[in-house]
């Protein structure tokens, strides 16, 4: 639902669709002060020509519905941008169509001249507006049109034997010209699907298949970077969690239930920590929970909490042959100076007299 508190950066949903308003809605805003500029003027001094007379208006409720049609519609905005760009191609070839419609050579004529050079405007435009292969194909119609219109002057009474080399000039350079945007278009979306696949490599790279949480290598490298920079008031606390006698569980319910138990507890680790925490899959059963700024004691309820939740996971039901599922713990608080081995080691000791004390318990390092 759209609600007021909507910002111009809010309406679009890509990147793309973002920067266009940023970039539309002042040119709008600025197009429609202009044409209500000349409106002005030229009725103040009396001189206002036929066409303006309806042109102005019109074009300002063009201006005006584009403005209001993105504050508001956020899928509004690839019809905003058609819009613009229709009307940069519709008024130049118009334009364009009157030049063509006069005799005498089009060469020498300071207007018409003025106005083919500027002609690439256009499909600049449709590059900038449009995406990917609307903009190719919309710039080859104006270019075909354009051809199209030439060709007609030099079959008419009104054309010229000069217009011929403005054509090849005209058709050549126009056509670089848009081989050379299809280029540059090519190349940003050959750049931005590589960077997709970075991206995409990146995240296989850091996450561990079976559970889907960070996997060691991820962990230890978000972990060195915590330590670069420590908050004053709490030190962070390392929770170590195995999975009790797991090996019993895969040897007597199979791989696939083992596998099952490790996603259910990997799952519960997640939906108890926060974003800034990091949750990793450290080994086969082991897990590494580090949770930033934290007292001991709160990561000592937490750690309990997580212990009594695997107790009752829906997997423990199949795993009651062996004893249900149990998890023990391990904590340890990082210590000033601490180096990171140091740290993991502690609470690891402390994971082990857990172990030793029976299983199924927290212990602090
Ligand atoms: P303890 O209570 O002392 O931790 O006993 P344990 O049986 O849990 O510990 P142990 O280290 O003897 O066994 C761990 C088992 O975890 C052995 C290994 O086959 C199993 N394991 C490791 N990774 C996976 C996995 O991805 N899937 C499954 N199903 N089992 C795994
Ligand atoms: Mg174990
Ligand atoms: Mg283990």
């Amino acid at each position: 639902m759209l609600t007021d508190t909507l910002t111009p950066a809010s309406l679009a949903h890509s990147h793309f669709d973002r920067l266009m308003v940023r970039v539309l809605m002042p040119l709008f805003a600025a197009g429609a002060l202009a044409v209500g500029l000349l409106w002005w003027l030229e009725t103040s001094e009396g001189k206002i020509s036929e066409v303006n007379r309806w042109a102005y208006p019109v074009m300002l409720l063009v201006f005006g519905g584009c403005l209001a049609a993105l504050r508001r519609q956020p899928r509004s905005v690839r019809v905003v941008r058609w819009v613009g760009f229709l009307s940069v191609a519709v008024s130049q070839l118009s334009d364009l169509a009157l030049h063509l419609l006069q005799s005498g050579p089009l060469i020498g004529n300071y207007n018409a001249m003025t106005l083919i050079t500027w002609l690439p405007l256009v499909y600049a435009v449709a590059f900038f507006m449009l995406e990917g292969g609307h903009a190719v194909w919309s710039a080859c119609i104006v270019l075909a049109l354009v051809s199209a219109g030439f060709t007609w002057r030099l079959s008419s009474p009104a054309g010229h034997a000069d217009d011929i080399t403005l054509l090849v000039n005209v058709l050549a350079s126009h056509a670089v010209f848009i081989v050379c945007l299809s280029g540059w278009l090519r190349m940003k979306q050959l750049l931005s699907r590589q960077q997709g696949v970075t991206q995409e490599l990146r995240v296989l790279a850091a996450t561990d298949e079976l559970t889907g949480l960070s996997n060691r290598r991820h962990a230890l490298e978000r972990l060195e970077r915590l330590l670069q920079r420590l908050p004053g008031d709490h030190p962070p606390v390392a929770l170590l969690c195995d999975v009790d006698h797991f090996k019993r569980v895969n040897d007597e319910l199979g791989h696939d239930v083992g596998d099952r138990v490790l996603s259910e507890v990997a799952e519960i680790l997640r939906r108890a920590t926060r974003a800034s925490d990091t949750v990793s899959r450290w080994g086969g059963e082991e897990f590494l929970i580090v949770l930033p700024a934290t007292p001991l004691a709160e990561a000592g309820e937490m750690a309990e909490r997580l212990r009594l939740r695997v107790a009752t996971l829906s997997s423990a039901g199949a795993a009651q042959n062996c004893g249900g599922i149990t998890i023990s713990l391990g904590l340890a608080a990082h210590q000033p100076g601490e180096a990171l081995a140091a740290w993991l080691r502690r609470a690891d000791q402390a994971l082990y007299r857990a172990k030793a004390a029976g299983r199924d318990r927290c212990e602090v390092g």
